[in-house]
């Protein structure tokens, strides 16, 4: 199953809560150095799919595979724990609402997961933070804690702590809704420069414009199941499915 340029495979992936059934055997899969858009109405299923994917929600059938391992294994104990830390070291996540430590500066949030999780000295772990935070604009705000920062500038300081992992795949669930308008653009600029240096992404954005420029792949979920996938010049130009057309009737 080792297939060398699939980076993320989804098989029939369902997952309830107690009788609500909200993913509904979900199929995708991620090449490697593409990206990929999940679009669709609120409660479709996106992030429940992308938390899936990282292990923040057991599934209740299907399998999840990442870079040729099986991400959903019947383990239980130490076993499940080493297997899970394992899996969310290759994989780095965005949520819309930032989630940096508080209590520690810019370059901290950057350097804690390096230092504690992959054995980096101190001095290797604030290299690479540094190097992190001028990728994303921010080599000035490194001693800065969380609440002096505007929303923009939290949210690729959670990008940057993101990467100092060196992550396989990145997953962004709503990475700009809960930012003011002129702050939008300086994050989808840090995504955007990502996506040309090939890696691999997995985006849930309500925001189609960038999905349509950015993505190679966009796939339209609705009530748990996939209604459509293709181009972004099919989803958005020529889409065929009626659901899929009245969506973007109300978000382009
Ligand atoms: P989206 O991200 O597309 O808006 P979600 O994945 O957040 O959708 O939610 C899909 C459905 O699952 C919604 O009906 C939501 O209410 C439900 N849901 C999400 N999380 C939980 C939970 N922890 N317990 C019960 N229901 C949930
Ligand atoms: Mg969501």
């Amino acid at each position: 199953m080792k297939a060398d340029s699939t980076m993320i495979k989804l098989q029939q992936i369902r997952k309830s809560y107690g009788n609500l059934e909200v993913l509904k055997g979900i199929d995708l899969s991620v090449e490697r150095g593409k990206i990929v858009s999940i679009i669709g109405p609120s409660g479709s299923g996106k992030s429940t799919l992308l938390r899936s994917i990282n292990m923040l929600e057991a599934i209740s059938g299907g399998e999840i595979w990442l870079d040729g391992q099986q991400v959903n294994r019947p383990l239980k104990g130490r076993a499940f724990e080493k297997h899970i830390n394992q899996i969310r070291q290759q994989m780095g996540m965005v949520f819309q609402q930032f989630n940096l430590f508080p209590h520690l500066t810019a370059l901290q949030n950057i350097t804690i997961g390096p230092i504690r999780l992959k054995g980096l000295s101190k001095k290797e772990a604030e290299d690479r933070g540094k190097m992190l935070l001028a990728k994303v604009g921010l080599s000035d705000k490194g001693n800065v804690f969380p609440a002096r920062l505007s929303g923009g500038q939290k949210q690729r300081v959670a990008i940057a702590r993101a990467l100092a992992m060196q992550p396989k795949v990145m997953l962004f669930d709503e990475a700009t809704s809960a930012l003011d308008p002129e702050l939008v653009d300086e994050v989808n600029l840090v995504m955007k420069q990502l996506a040309s240096e090939h890696m691999t992404m997995l985006i849930v954005t309500h925001e189609m414009r960038f999905a349509a420029e950015v993505s190679d792949h966009v796939m339209f979920m609705d009530a748990g199941v996939v209604v459509e996938q293709g181009p972004p010049e099919e989803i958005f130009v020529t889409p065929r499915e009626d659901r899929t057309k009245s969506f973007l009737r109300k978000h382009l």
